[in-house]
């Protein structure tokens, strides 16, 4: 089995806004949250802090890990296609990247990818969904992706 790979966000809504933002697309369980934002102190209330956030989301049923790494250092560039193409270049060659890609095929379910920003601004998380599809599509022939909700999936052959 290969997992599904879905996309969230955190701004301006609560853990539980987010978590039933998520249960409403119907995804294969297990769940696991994959948190790639660079900063975690947005919002500033404190729910999202990665130790806390992680052990409320176990609780809700879902699984949890953090990759900072996967993050987006250069989300201060003024010029998108730049920013979308250092991003690609520096997330590839995170280990983590490759420990996710590895954590995608021998999982199961879905794997949704958070970051703060919310939609139309562009994310990373989109960026690193797209490689990430390429990489499993590359390793696995066949590998078709599913619909998911909040996502731009394109179709694989
Ligand atoms: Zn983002």
């Amino acid at each position: 089995m290969v997992g599904n790979i879905i996309t969230e966000f955190t701004n301006s809504r609560t853990r539980d806004m987010l978590v039933d933002a998520i249960k409403a697309s119907s995804p294969a369980m297990p769940v696991t949250i994959v948190d790639v934002r660079w900063n975690t102190y947005y919002p500033l209330t404190g729910e999202y802090r990665p130790a806390t956030f992680g052990s409320w989301l176990q609780e809700q049923g879902f699984n949890y890990v953090y990759y900072q790494r996967l993050g987006n250092p250069f989300k201060d560039m003024a010029d998108v296609t730049e920013m979308e193409r250092k991003y690609k270049e520096y997330a590839q060659s995170q280990i983590d990247f490759g420990l996710l890609v590895d954590g995608i095929i021998q999982g199961d379910g879905t794997f949704c990818l958070l970051c703060y920003c919310k939609p139309p601004k562009p994310c990373h998380r989109y960026w690193l969904q797209h490689l990430l599809l390429d990489s499993i599509a590359a390793l696995h022939r066949d590998f078709k992706c599913r619909d998911g909700v909040g996502s731009s999936f394109k179709t694989l052959n």
